[in-house]
């Protein structure tokens, strides 16, 4: 049942592209949370055949059942995904595809691992099993970046592990999320299992982050708000997970480029690390680090290669990147280039707003994919993550310079090494503090690998059987079949 907020607001969703009205939506605030959790209690506690007591077969079925939904619809939530975030439809169809496998691997994960296991406990007089059960009523809160997808993430494993849950998209970008919970009613989810509460982060995310009746609390987004919002949740002692930022290094060493195929591979897959969906992805590879004595060659082609880049609304065709998601996003990362600059970074490549005669529509948050020499570790733009098209260059003599560089981030998500060098790729990997590393290649993931980070990046991860966990808590039931008198207290 759709309803209205409580107390009648409503919110504009706008179109980054041109600033105008996409979409208006309910501006839901704390009693709506309080509904909706209400909701998600009684859909959990509603004994025989409500969802944590169904059938793993069927909840898993209902999981297939949404993934061909999600294929069926494919073109239209791909396109409300770039009308949205500004993502080019391109990406926005991938999306919903990395999206459909996530629902099929969490159907096939719960499917082939739900009994539990025997535990030996030293005497055949006793059975001893441990077994899965729900966490409870989850809290759900994602960001602006990939709204179906981070919401997926969290909606198919906890759907999958029997729990009951609110999701909070961002407030920028609700709209894919809202298509999603209608496809879960349609495959046939029962009332209250999922709820959705669009509205802002305070006071929204805030009460469900404070909530008494919440009994997890997944969240992806900023260091800052996610750290504020963590801290109230532990408070109430609930289960959490922070999903946070990232300060990626793309480390390149020189043998990588000996050849002229290795050379153009490792700049093209560092401007796709860089700069794609405008660079607004929480694994962007936004540092380049690279050995000095192929850096100039590199950083010539990359800039020549940045500025080619055709900017645009993500829908029409030939866009390769699209606007930022906000103005306030756009200010954020003006100021990051003129503190860079202002440190003694050197252009080598945009660094403004694009020319209005150089990208249509007009009042769209663009900015020009910026490539940045001549930077080092102590620069506000090196340490801290800008989500923006801003690729900063750092170069390296020595392995272990390498090494200590990518390393020196309070974040840890992810991470790139490029070399012809086998033991040397793999060598530097294992040395690698975050959390997905990748060996001549950047951004890939797969549903059945684990996803979040090392130091400020995060607690817990997404995906893979962890994922899973996640949303499950272990029960441990001891049988003794031969109950007898303990006899420790004499009287
Ligand atoms: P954000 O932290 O501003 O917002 C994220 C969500 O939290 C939104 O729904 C927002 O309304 C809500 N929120 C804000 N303040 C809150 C509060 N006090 N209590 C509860 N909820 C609150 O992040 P964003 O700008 O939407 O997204 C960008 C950030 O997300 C980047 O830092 C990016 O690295 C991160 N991110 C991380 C991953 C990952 O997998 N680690 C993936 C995508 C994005």
């Amino acid at each position: 049942m759709w309803r209205a907020a409580a107390a009648g607001g409503t919110r504009e969703v706008l179109d980054p592209a041109d600033a105008s009205t996409l979409r208006v939506v309910s501006e839901g605030g704390a009693e709506d949370v309080d509904a909706a959790v209400a909701a998600a209690r009684r859909a959990f506690g509603g004994g025989a055949g409500a969802w944590p007591t169904t059938p793993v077969a069927e909840r898993a079925a209902l999981l297939r059942r949404v993934a061909e939904l999600l294929q069926r619809d494919r073109e239209e939530i791909a396109l409300v995904e770039s009308r949205d975030t500004g993502k080019t439809l391109e990406e926005g169809r991938v999306d919903v595809d990395d999206v459909t496998n996530a629902f099929r691997y969490f159907a096939d994960a719960v499917s082939n691992d739900s009994g539990g296991r025997v535990v030996d406990a030293g005497s055949a007089e006793v059975h001893s099993v441990v077994v899965h059960e729900p966490v409870g009523v989850c809290a759900l809160v994602t960001p602006w970046n990939y709204p179906l997808l981070q919401a997926s993430w969290k909606i198919a494993p906890a759907l999958a592990a029997g729990n009951t849950f609110v999701v909070k998209p961002s407030e920028i970008t609700p709209l894919s999320t809202v298509h999603l919970v209608r496809l879960l009613a349609e495959a046939g989810l029962p009332d209250g299992v999922a709820n959705l509460v669009t509205g802002a982060g305070v006071p929204v995310g805030q009460r469900l982050a404070e909530h008494p009746d919440v009994d997890l609390f997944s969240f992806t987004g900023g260091l800052a708000s996610g750290t504020t919002a963590g801290a109230a949740a532990v408070k109430g002692a609930k289960k959490i997970a922070l999903e946070l930022g990232g300060k990626n290094p793309n480390v390149v060493f020189a043998d990588a480029c000996a050849s002229a195929e290795g050379f153009d591979t490792a700049v093209d897959q560092a401007l796709n690390a860089a700069f794609i969906h405008s660079g607004q992805v929480c694994s962007a590879g936004a540092r380049l680090i690279v050995e000095a004595s192929v850096s100039e060659r590199f950083v010539a082609e990359l800039a020549r290669r940045a500025e080619r880049i055709r900017l645009g609304r993500g829908t029409e065709e030939g866009v390769e990147c699209g606007p930022l998601v906000s103005r306030q996003q756009l200010e954020k990362v003006e100021a990051y280039v003129a503190s860079a600059l202002a440190e003694g970074a050197r252009l080598r490549c945009g660094g403004s707003r694009p020319e209005p005669a150089d990208v249509r529509p007009a009042g769209g948050y663009f900015y020009a994919p910026t490539v940045l020499d001549g930077c080092h570790r102590e620069m506000k733009v090196v340490r801290e993550e800008t989500f923006g098209p801003i690729l900063t260059v750092e170069t390296f003599a020595s392995e272990e310079e390498a090494v200590a560089l990518a390393n020196d981030t309070e974040y840890g998500l992810a991470g790139a090494v490029w070399s012809a060098d086998t033991a040397r790729a793999r060598r530097v990997a294992a040395r690698l503090r975050h959390g997905t590393v990748w060996i001549n290649d950047y951004h890939p993931y797969l549903p059945q690998a684990e996803w979040g980070g090392f130091g400020k990046s995060g607690i817990g991860r997404e995906l893979g059987p962890t994922g899973l966990d996640e949303y499950r808590e272990s029960k441990h039931i001891y049988e003794n079949l031969r109950p007898e008198p303990v006899k420790w207290f004499a009287g």
